[in-house]
């Protein structure tokens, strides 16, 4: 049986793929990852994203946001462009936005006021969010339940959490994204306990290429590059958390991403 997946979060413009972008996109298809979601992340890769996303209707989609760690570059003009961004068929989503206290890289206050200005937006354009959260659960709990009932859903994105915050979550409304990350038994323990906790219609799945190699893949890459076709080795690894099929996993999930993120199925 063949399977078809959907990479929630890819990375696609990152400089690591400009020199081989379309062979990596070719993988992907080969592996069965049939449809990417390239990540935008300020207003510039955004932009970037949209345009490769146009450049490839069939197999990718784009989204339009400002990462936390931007959240200073935040401004009326970057509002206006992302909201006529978010007029282009191909993108789908708000984000990634949210707030990162982790690294800290633009003040919180800014964070929070970037984050709430993309939830505006989102609101606004009927399109669901991307999100990124570290180490900043209550505050983004707090701003997010603001908005319940006007957003139309989101997805937690990269969640390296437990089962109590994956609880939380669910109660938000959100869907969840799990990485390779699930992939490092040491580092990923909580998350491999709250993965079969995840109810089959809000799991999705991503590399966030290139960042985060699973790390038992094997052959290890070189480069250490993650791309999409790892995809499939990442659902496994959740499919066998989960006691299920990859094949089960591959529809589930890619059910899901067609849903939140209103794509027509092919
Ligand atoms: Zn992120």
């Amino acid at each position: 049986m063949t399977i078809s997946l959907i990479d929630i979060g890819s990375n696609l413009t990152h400089e690591s793929f400009a020199a081989d972008r379309d062979a990596v996109m070719a993988r992907a298809l080969a592996a069965g990852v049939d449809r990417q979601i390239v990540t935008g992340t300020d207003l510039s890769s955004s932009h970037r994203a949209a345009e490769l996303a146009a450049a490839h209707p069939n197999v990718l989609s784009s989204t339009a946001g400002v990462h936390p760690h931007h959240a200073q570059s935040f401004g009326t003009e970057v509002r206006e462009a992302l909201t006529g961004l978010l007029h282009r068929p191909q993108v789908v989503a708000v984000g990634e936005c949210g707030l990162d206290y982790f690294r800290d890289l633009s003040p919180r206050e800014a964070q929070r006021s970037a984050f709430i200005a993309q939830l505006e937006i989102a609101v606004a354009a009927r399109k669901p969010v991307f999100l990124h959260q570290r180490d900043a659960h209550d505050d983004f709990a707090a701003i997010l339940e603001e908005f319940a009932g006007t957003l139309a859903g989101g997805v937690a994105h990269c969640f390296t959490e437990g089962p109590a915050e994956l609880e939380e979550y669910l109660k938000l409304g959100l869907s969840i994204g799990v990485t390779g990350w699930v992939n490092d038994e040491r580092r990923g323990q909580r998350l491999r306990e709250a993965v079969p906790l995840i109810p089959a219609d809000r799991l999705m799945v991503e590399t966030d290429a290139p960042y985060l190699l699973p790390r038992d893949l094997i052959p290890r890459p070189a480069s250490r590059r993650n791309e999409p076709s790892y995809l499939p080795h990442i659902a496994r690894t959740v499919a066998q958390l989960r006691g299920e099929t990859l094949e089960s996993v591959a529809a589930s999930t890619t059910r899901n991403a067609l849903r939140l993120f209103a794509l027509e199925s092919r």
